[in-house]
């Protein structure tokens, strides 16, 4: 039997196989726990279910109130649960326990917390103005899409979770949800304490681990299901919108990044070099918006790399489970390869980075410095450079010359991405005005990497279709029906005024 299990129409289970997948913990490379390897089948029976508790269950037809209750029933319940929920997600992942207690699990509490909100407030009818047809009354009534899928990365796995559960659930759909295969264990935990709490009806909430060939593939093309939300690689978002238009399923697509954070002349140079390191460095580049493109000013260029260079020595690599550390391991070896070719790629583009580009040296005993990788930082890097257009999803910066703010905004928008940007500035007025400028879905200004459950989140271009979270993030689980009611039916003297288009019948 697995450590951990699915859950399928209310019932904690194995695979219908009985196969497992072994999940580890980068840090050491020690083997952390067995979970199911669900499979076709157990997607199959999981869709069905999923389709039952929507068309024949009690969860669509609760009021936004009652649903709210039951999601601020979980966020209370993860809330309780949230030491060992940190734990086993920095376990599991490799990121540091400190992200985990102070990003991800109160993230997903307040994802809960901001959708039960939304299911509360966002009315479920809404009169509309008459304009054209003024014999009439019209209205329009907001309903859930049906059974809606969520195929999550290994980046931020809890907090990626409870963003496509929330949402999903509190406007009265039903979520399936698969976690990525390296980092599968703190989803399944939630459907387990959700499941013992007896929170939701069966079928409401189901949770897969299984590889994404199978399972995934599944959840994305199976006719039975209404909407897939996917968060991930660009080349797999463009294989689910391919499987998800069989059935011209709507899709809600967050995918990769390559962003610029733009440092102006006047900006501080002390504070925007930490939004620099903090916006690559954080959770050592595994993350879709890291700015790992900064764009700076020729005229603060030398003395601004010199910062850059000097504070990155200080950023602590180590085990993630002391609370003192800045980045941990990469999620697997092979993420640590990735960043290592790219570097070599770096060093024939445009030579020796100024820092990193190597395992480090000197970590603590136990450790596996075969999953880490340095902080690494090339200059003078030109935008066409592969490793300037390329994500890496690694602890890789490429710092980039302009000499006019206009050529900065073109430099950030040469990019097949468009999912986030920052600017760093003195000047509010001038960060605004390239703020508007910018082709992506979010832009910080003299900030980097803040992202909260009630603004909307997503990408321009290759980056994306759709916004979650925020209000935006609310309607995409739900559509709209336009309901049109002739005067006569509620006894008012009008004859009927289509006539007019077909005066024969
Ligand atoms: P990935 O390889 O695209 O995998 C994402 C998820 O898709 C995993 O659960 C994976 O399952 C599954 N999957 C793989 N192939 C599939 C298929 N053919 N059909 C259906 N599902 C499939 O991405 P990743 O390597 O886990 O995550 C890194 C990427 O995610 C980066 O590109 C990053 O930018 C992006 N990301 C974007 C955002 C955002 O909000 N824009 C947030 C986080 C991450 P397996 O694990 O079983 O392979
Ligand atoms: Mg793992």
């Amino acid at each position: 039997m697995a450590d951990y299990q699915l859950l399928i129409n209310g019932e904690l289970c194995d695979a219908a196989s009985g196969e497992t997948l072994e999940t580890y913990n980068p840090a050491n490379n020690e083997k952390l726990a067995d979970l199911p390897k669900a499979g076709k089948q157990d997607a199959v029976r999981a869709i069905e279910a999923g389709r039952k508790a929507f068309d024949e269950g009690p969860w669509p037809a609760l009021s936004g109130p009652e649903r709210a209750e039951k999601l601020r029933a979980i966020g209370a319940l993860i809330n309780d649960n949230q030491a060992e929920l940190a734990e086993l997600e920095a376990l599991d992942s490799g990121g540091t326990i400190r992200k985990a207690s102070l990003a991800d699990v109160p993230g997903a509490v307040q994802a809960f917390e901001w959708f039960a909100k939304m299911a509360e407030e966002q009315p479920a009818k809404v009169d509309l103005p008459v304009a054209v047809f003024p014999e009439s009354t019209n209205y329009a009534l907001y309903e859930p899409l049906g059974v809606c899928t969520g195929i999550i990365p290994w980046n931020f796995p809890f907090l990626m979770a409870a963003w496509k559960i929330a949402p999903a659930l509190a406007a009265g759909n039903v979520s399936i949800i698969k976690p990525a295969s390296y980092t599968s264990i703190t989803a399944l935990k939630l459907a387990q304490l959700i499941t013992e709490a007896d929170l939701l009806p069966p079928g409401v909430l189901q949770v897969l681990s299984g590889p994404g060939g199978s399972v995934g593939e599944e959840l994305a093309s199976n006719p039975l299901v209404d909407k897939v939300a996917f968060t991930g690689s660009t080349e797999v978002g463009r294989r689910i919108m391919q499987l998800a238009s069989g059935t011209v399923k709507p899709v809600t697509l967050e995918l990769g990044g390559k962003s610029a954070n733009i440092v102006l002349d006047d900006a501080d140079l002390d504070q925007a070099s930490a939004a620099v390191l903090w916006g690559t460095f954080f959770h050592g580049g595994q993350v879709c918006e890291s700015g790992t493109r900064a764009l700076v000013d020729k005229k603060i260029y030398d003395e601004f790399v010199g910062v850059l260079a000097d504070k990155s020595g200080k950023i602590l690599l180590g085990d993630p489970m002391d609370f003192m550390t800045d980045i941990g391991p990469l999620v697997h070896r092979s993420q640590a390869e990735t960043a290592e070719r790219y570097c070599a790629l770096g060093r024939d583009e445009v030579g020796e980075p100024i820092c990193g580009g190597a395992k480090p040296e000197g970590l603590p005993e136990g450790l596996d410095v075969n999953a880490y990788f340095q902080p690494t930082i090339f200059t003078d890097v030109p935008n066409s450079a592969k490793i300037a257009q390329e994500e890496i999803f690694g602890p890789v910066l490429c710092v980039i010359p302009f000499e006019s703010d206009d050529e900065a905004v073109a430099i950030a928008n040469d990019s097949i991405y468009g999912l986030a940007g920052g600017v760093q500035s003195s000047n509010l007025e001038r960060a605004e005005g390239i703020a508007a400028r910018m082709r992506t879905g979010t832009v910080w200004i003299n900030d980097y990497h803040m992202i909260s459950p009630d603004r909307p989140f997503g990408g321009y271009k290759q980056s994306g279709v759709g916004r979650e979270l925020g209000t935006y993030g609310y309607d995409i689980y739900r559509q709209v029906k336009h309901v049109h009611v002739n005067a006569e039916s509620s006894g008012r003297d009008n004859h009927l005024q289509y006539t007019a288009l077909s005066s024969n019948i």
